[in-house]
């Protein structure tokens, strides 16, 4: 059984990311969305948070489950059994971190490959900073996230909300 690992910081989850997701579960038997936890990144969004969001957005994909990880993540996809990550770009600017991290990878662990979905060119310019930023101005973000994440933005911004 092949087992795909998607990890990020997901803060929060865009509909750049469950594009990924739902190409990527079509070509693996499990995908893992997996949250690193970072502590040195500044998050908006705890890692339960951003959990919670993401479960919400993948409960049609059946082959998809979700979960946090901490240190490494060569280290994580090592204890999940698999050989598999899945990143994606959007453009070039991604490229060549994303291709850094890939080798950092595989010099770790040997059996380690990245794949890489090119953006659905709909979310291209779709980025959690962007999102955060309209939404810390009450912005529109329908075009960027679930209703259910849309939600969660709102309450965060605007803290009276109950
Ligand atoms: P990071 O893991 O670098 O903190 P993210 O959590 O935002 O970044 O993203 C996780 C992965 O999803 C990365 O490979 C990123 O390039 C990819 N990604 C983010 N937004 C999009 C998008 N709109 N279209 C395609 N891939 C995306």
């Amino acid at each position: 059984m092949k087992t795909c690992i998607y990890p990020g910081s997901f803060d929060p989850i865009t509909y750049g990311h469950i594009d990924i997701i739902e190409r990527a579960s079509k070509i693996t038997d499990k995908l893992i969305v997996a949250v690193l936890n970072n502590y040195d990144k500044h998050s908006l969004f705890t890692v339960e948070e951003r959990l919670e969001m993401i479960k919400d957005s993948v409960k049609d994909f059946n082959n998809v489950e979700v979960e946090s990880f901490e240190g490494l993540l060569v280290d994580y996809v090592k204890s999940k059994d698999a050989q598999l990550i899945i990143r994606g770009l959007r453009a070039v600017t991604d490229f060549e971190y994303e291709l850094q991290m890939a080798q950092t990878n595989r010099e770790l662990y040997k059996d380690i490959d990245t794949i890489f979905l090119l953006t659905n060119l709909k979310y291209s310019y779709v980025s959690s900073s962007a999102v955060k930023q309209v939404a810390s101005f009450d912005g529109d973000v329908s075009k960027f996230v679930t209703p259910f994440v849309a939600d969660k933005l709102k309450r965060k911004y605007n803290k009276h909300i109950v």
